[in-house]
């Protein structure tokens, strides 16, 4: 090991004020993909203690929804300075437990500061509407009640600030969170939740102690929060074959899921595209974060004109780039988590060949050994939209495909079961505007000159079809976490009802 991970590793949880207990001698092994070293060995919870824990959590519910919003407010301000004063600290964890390049580690914490921000403001709004009511002397009106305890089920590329996404706005909507982190990166929780605690004791006695509660531990426990009749929301974010699951049980006894899951992000790139930007929005969107994003680019639709002056520049660009272990390098692509995830991408790109693809790069570079995998981004000329394009591989795989007209273009694009980002390259009006309408792209996020990846969190996030529906952060994305009620009041002295229905006894 050429740096001391471990080492680094406890004097940053321990600055954070993490106990040593809550990081060692336990049965969870975090490795770092970075070097692929054991970074610690993390207690888990038992299934009679996380239950126990959704009781307590449904108690400090009945205590946190009788503060005012805009006082629960104060405590979500108070948990964006704990994580402003640690971003540094808390953004190389995530580095080193993820493999992020340590922008990316910075900018995932700040993602975190942004959403507590967007809450605070939010705290003091929370509106219902009033409604004109058919009847002489009534008010008809609707207001929006905390749902109770919400569960937030989390994947390992986003590994904290989702938990923000969802916690900031639950916490100031009134309910109390319960966490299972994903078991690749219990560690950044861990610190996340030693955040929390420090805001919370800054806020005071009125913050219920099982306000936010973090689960350690397998999906076991994340199905303990799926079918408990006390968890009225179970927000959870990862693959479609684990949200098929949640969404199926949840529904079963008529909870509210919120799912987040896979995506197969396409660019159409028209005619009219400004190739020099194209070139560098593709690069991020594709081979940024490892392509272990949600939003990552994954198909490249390219009018056959421009084909030929972008792709040979595309496949410059994949040749250069620098893949390293970014701690140690200025390298912009970081290893994938994995070897499971590295063996994927390998078996997508044999069953690209198989289907005609031409492949350049893919291949795995010796960086710190055996026990790391770091990959070159795989840049894949398809001849048709076939076998693994229609898949969500999360690893550094673009493919590139041509087309001849826009309808066609948007069809390819849309030809996919998930829906969740999507872009268009175009300075022709009229192009961009099609692709933005009901014709155009099918996917909660459509994007114009950029790539499909680097949402900003004012905007509600999520997708269709496969990727779930769900919608999280910015917009109206708060009322997913509350539940609404309509008020009808009648100030008068008489009994009108509704419709001129007559019941005179
Ligand atoms: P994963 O599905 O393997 O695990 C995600 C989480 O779900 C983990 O905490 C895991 O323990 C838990 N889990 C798995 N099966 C479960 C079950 N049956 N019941 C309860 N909990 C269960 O996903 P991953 O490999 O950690 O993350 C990568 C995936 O997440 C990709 O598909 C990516 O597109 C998706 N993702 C989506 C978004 C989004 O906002 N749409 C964001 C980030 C990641």
């Amino acid at each position: 090991m050429s740096f001391h991970l471990d080492v680094e590793i406890k004097a940053l949880l321990q600055g954070m004020g993490v106990a040593e207990s809550e990081f060692s001698g336990g049965t969870l092994i975090v490795r770092s993909p970075l070097t692929g070293d054991v970074l610690a060995k993390v207690p888990e919870i038992s299934s009679e203690k996380a239950i126990a824990a959704i009781s307590s959590s449904s108690e400090a519910f009945n205590e946190w929804r009788k503060i005012p919003a805009p006082r629960r407010g104060e405590l979500v301000r108070l948990l964006g300075e704990e994580l402003r004063a640690n971003k540094e600290a808390l953004g190389r964890l995530v580095t080193l437990e993820v493999g992020k390049v340590p922008s990316e580690g910075l900018g995932e914490v700040q993602e975190m500061i942004d959403i507590c921000d967007f809450a605070v403001g939010l705290s003091r709004q929370l509106y219902g509407l009033t409604i004109q009511s058919e009847r002489p002397d009534h008010r008809l009106t609707e207001q929006w009640h905390p749902a109770g305890v919400v569960g937030i089920i989390s994947a390992f590329n986003f590994p904290v600030a989702v938990w923000a996404w969802n916690a900031a706005l639950a916490l100031v909507c009134g309910n109390t969170v319960i966490w299972k982190p994903s078991e690749k990166t219990p560690l950044t929780a861990i610190a996340t939740q030693a955040l929390f605690l420090k805001a919370a004791a800054r806020f005071g006695a009125e913050a219920p102690k099982a306000l936010s509660t973090l689960l350690v531990g397998g999906r076991e426990i994340g199905a303990l929060l799926v079918e408990d009749q006390r968890v009225p929301v179970v927000s959870a974010t990862g693959s479609t074959r684990m949200g098929r699951d949640v969404g199926e049980r949840v529904a079963r006894r008529f909870g509210r899921s919120i799912l987040e899951l896979g995506g197969n992000n396409a660019s159409i790139v028209t005619p009219s595209a400004d190739l020099d930007l194209t070139l560098r929005a593709v690069a991020f969107g594709a081979m940024g974060t490892a392509g272990q994003r949600c939003t990552t680019l994954r198909r490249l639709i390219v009018h056959s004109s421009v084909y030929e002056t972008l792709i040979p520049k595309l496949v410059g660009v994949y040749n250069a780039i620098k893949v390293g272990n970014p701690v140690e390098s200025d390298a912009l692509v970081g290893p994938l988590i994995d070897q499971l995830s590295f063996e994927a991408m390998q078996s997508s790109l044999k069953a690209a060949r198989e289907a005609g693809g031409t492949v350049h790069g893919g291949q795995r570079v010796n960086i710190n050994g055996d026990a790391s995998f770091y990959v070159r981004p795989a840049l894949v000329e398809m001849p048709s939209q076939t076998g693994p394009v229609l898949e969500e591989t999360f690893a550094p795989i673009l493919y590139v495909m041509k087309y001849e007209t826009l309808d066609e273009a948007i069809s390819l694009q849309n030809s996919v079961v998930q829906g969740l980002s999507s872009s268009i390259f175009a300075t022709d009006i009229r192009e961009v505007e099609l692709f933005l309408s009901a014709q155009g792209s099918d996917c909660g996020i459509a994007n114009v000159n950029m790539g499909p990846s680097g949402a900003e969190i004012g905007g509600a996030f999520g997708g269709e079809k496969e990727t779930g529906g769900g919608r999280e952060s910015g917009s109206d994305a708060w009322k997913a976490y509350m539940r609404r009620q309509t008020n009808a009041v009648n100030y008068g002295r008489t009994l009108p009802l509704a419709q001129g229905v007559k019941f005179d006894v």
